[in-house]
């Protein structure tokens, strides 16, 4: 799924074409995953930003368009078999592709987050300045297992599975690590800001399902980077030790047994 740095990444890639640009059309599936798009037709963006995973795109009217990629969802220059939604500005067109269909866009009053809890109750962006230390590590000190709290957005924006495993390793912290002191939060929020400002530097990960892509259709290559996450068997890059995987509120959870110990 993709995460903070695809997201971004697809956000970066699609604003030549959408950014200060008129929708002159929107076609999109009739169906749940997609509110009615028309009323963001003729409509000009302002802005195109991203909160977490969400790219959002504002326009002059109090309107808010809000794209969640879901598993497979990705944007490209050609139409393609998996086309769900098809945007066109003077610029250009693109095409939202997504082979397994979790993928959702909503056109909203801007702001009004209210049926949307995840966006609502977002931690701070890990590479801004509002994400700071001495609140991490207060509000880490009393976090349940750390790994579905960090999955939750809640004490931090954008991470999912593959970038919390890889940000555990790095600050050596057990997937189900409870009130994390002082110095483990010191170590994760710096862990935090540097895997993911890695992975934005390189693209993202793109793995072997190969869903995701840039808008070219180059991958990402930080999947190159990758310390932990399905790396179950190989040796700890820090202690030889074979990793290990196994499942963690559902999700596959990859970690050091020697250097992340409970
Ligand atoms: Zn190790």
């Amino acid at each position: 799924m993709p995460e903070l740095p695809e997201v971004e990444t697809t956000r970066r890639l699609i604003e030549p074409f959408l950014l200060g640009q008129v929708i002159e059309s929107i076609d999109h599936e009739n169906n749940h995953r997609y509110t009615d798009l028309s009323n963001v037709v003729g409509k000009r963006i302002t802005e195109l930003s991203r909160r977490g995973k969400y790219i959002i795109a504002r326009f002059e009217e109090p309107l808010e368009l809000i794209v969640h990629l879901g598993m497979t969802g990705g944007f490209r220059l050609d139409e393609g078999k998996h086309t769900r939604v098809t945007v066109k500005t003077a610029k250009g067109t693109v095409y939202f592709q997504d082979s397994r269909k979790f993928g959702k866009w909503q056109v909203i009053p801007k702001g009004e987050y209210a049926t949307m809890p995840t966006l609502q109750d977002m931690g701070p962006e890990p590479l801004s300045d509002d994400f700071r230390l001495e609140d991490f590590v207060q509000d880490m000190a009393a976090c349940g297992k750390v790994k579905p709290y960090l999955l939750s957005q809640k004490p931090v924006a954008g991470l999912g599975n593959i970038y919390v495993d890889e940000a555990l390793w790095h600050a050596q912290i057990h997937p189900e690590a409870v009130n994390l002191t002082q110095e483990q939060s010191t170590r994760l929020y710096h862990a935090i800001r540097d895997v993911i400002g890695r992975a934005v530097q390189a693209g993202g990960s793109t793995l072997s399902d190969g869903t995701y892509g840039q808008l070219d259709g180059n991958p990402g290559y930080f999947q190159f980077d990758h310390v932990a996450y399905a790396r179950e068997g190989k040796a700890c890059q820090r202690c030889d030790t074979p990793l290990e995987k196994y499942w963690l509120a559902q999700r596959g959870t990859h970690f050091c047994p020697r250097c992340q110990q409970l």
